[in-house]
């Protein structure tokens, strides 16, 4: 069966500036690791042709199909809070969108496949163990109702990359509504390339925010997106790890997944990037750092506004939004952990909870898991809330007040997951992969987009001293 690609490639349209055209760089002997057939049936494609000879080379970038626009996207970004002016697609193509059956325009990216002008000293390659994690993390997110970029497959190229040692070098198909990001805005605004911005604004208006009203709408639409997409990133114990304006999607995607990490033993300012000595992007830190980021956004669409001042002024209302929606989301999303309609909890019953997780660094994961387990009157593979929470007096104390506001295990559904890509976890499948066994990464994956059922104690025991991972890298 012959692969073929319905591509409509809109962002190939827009002024090339954007974007340099650019080839994917051949790879020696790809094979396929995983293949997202959900996901690509709901783009249209067809699994058995991506699992072809034409598709794999395809995946790995070792032919480019018909239709296809290959381009590695300009953009800029503060990355740490530094101005970088020059980034870009250093390691990653977008190789065309594809809109599916169901409607959806979707970008498809290669990651991992091979230098490009942007590529600065970089070798334009991924390793296995980054693929893995991004591929694991971004599909357990999507499970879990987060807005996201997905994978659509993982390919090996039979080729090494260098990183502290060799190690075997990979491909990440990824899917994303687009690649558009705040860098990319910023780069352009920086250029004062005022006609590049209001291609760009248009472009993202009519993918992501057809319904929002110009400049002001989508400086809105985004605020609110990231500010509900961070509410749902602190529900999950989730810390993205590099929040870097090039890592913040416009669409309202989680993207990049690097150094990123779900927290075990919980503690409000966890770090786990090496490179973040100062914890600028610590999982309480999280709202602040959007809002800066969307800041550099509203800063990047002052040129397509008729006079400074008159920006300045709905900028600054606009992002004055972004305290109410994250607050609300994040009352809403922890009153469901709670098993709570957001009109019976408040900020200090969930504050109470997590003050008593803190002090003795209960699981943030299974905590929330055994709540529901305490109040369905069910007992799976995670320990019981009696277990989790260090000081009894305090949480008996706790939970009066919590039973006194009815809580329903019911209100609960979807709120709780049973399972995310621990880190521990994660390590484990990559160091099993490097060794050549690819099962336990195909087993976390199944138990890691099922979250909300119970994947056993394998899975849910959080990791000894000897298995934490405190430190993690971009890769
Ligand atoms: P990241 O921190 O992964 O978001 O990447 C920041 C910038 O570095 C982006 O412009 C990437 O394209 C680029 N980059 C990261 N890794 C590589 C690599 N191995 N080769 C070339 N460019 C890279
Ligand atoms: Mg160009
Ligand atoms: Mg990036």
């Amino acid at each position: 069966m012959s692969l073929q690609i319905a591509f409509d490639n809109s962002y190939a349209r827009l002024p090339d500036r954007l974007f340099t055209r650019h080839g994917a760089t051949p790879v020696a002997a790809p094979r396929l690791i995983a293949l997202n057939e959900g996901l690509a049936r709901r783009m249209g494609l067809d699994p058995a042709s991506l699992r072809g000879a034409e598709g794999v080379a395809m995946l790995a970038g070792n032919a480019a199909p018909e239709g296809a626009a290959p381009l590695a996207q300009a953009y800029a970004g503060h990355q740490f809070g530094n101005w970088n002016p020059g980034l870009g697609d250093g390691r990653a193509l977008l190789l065309g969108e594809i809109v599916g059956p169901d409607g959806v325009r979707r970008d498809l990216q290669l990651k991992g496949s091979g230098r490009t002008p942007y590529s600065r000293g970089g070798d334009g390659r991924a390793w296995l163990g980054p693929v893995l994690r991004e591929y694991l993390t971004s599909e357990a997110m999507a499970a879990m109702g987060v807005p996201t970029t997905r994978a659509l497959a993982a390919v090996a190229t039979g080729e090494t990359v260098l990183r502290e040692a060799p190690l075997p070098g990979a491909i990440l198909a990824r899917v994303a509504a687009s690649h558009v990001r705040v860098g990319t805005f910023e780069r352009f605004a920086a250029a004062g390339d005022v006609a590049a911005l209001e291609a760009l604004r248009d472009h993202v208006l009519a993918r992501h925010y057809p319904e929002a009203d110009g400049t002001e709408g989508l400086l809105a639409a985004v605020v609110e997106a990231q500010a509900r997409l961070v509410a749902q990133w602190m529900a999950l114990g989730f810390v993205h790890g590099v929040m870097n304006t090039d890592n913040m999607a416009i669409s309202g995607e989680t993207i990049d997944y690097g150094p990123c990490a779900f927290i075990d033993a919980y503690r409000p300012d966890a770090v786990y990037s090496s490179i973040d000595v100062h914890g600028r992007y610590a999982w309480n830190a999280q709202p602040q750092i959007a809002l800066w980021n969307l800041a550099q956004l509203a800063s990047s669409l002052v040129p397509l506004m008729d006079s400074e001042e008159a920006a300045i002024e709905r900028f600054t209302a606009i992002l004055d939004g972004f305290a109410g929606t994250y607050q609300a989301e994040w009352l809403r999303l922890f009153a469901a952990k709670l098993g709570l309609p957001a009109d019976r909890a408040d900020r200090e019953l969930v504050e109470n909870l997590l003050g008593l997780m803190a002090a003795g660094g209960s699981d943030f994961t299974n905590t929330f898991a055994a709540l529901e387990d305490d109040l369905a009157g069910t007992r799976g593979s995670i320990a019981p809330l009696r277990d989790q929470v260090a000081d009894r007096a305090g949480l008996e104390a706790w939970l009066a007040e919590w039973r006194g506001r009815g809580p329903e295990a019911a209100r609960m559904a979807g709120a709780n997951p049973r399972i995310v890509p621990r880190l521990h976890l994660v390590e484990r499948v990559i160091t099993a992969a490097v060794a050549g066994d690819e099962a336990p990464f195909h087993t976390l994956l199944a138990r890691a987009t099922d979250p909300f059922a119970d994947p056993g104690a394998d899975w849910t025991t959080p990791p000894a001293m000897d298995e934490r991972v405190t430190r993690t890298f971009c890769g």
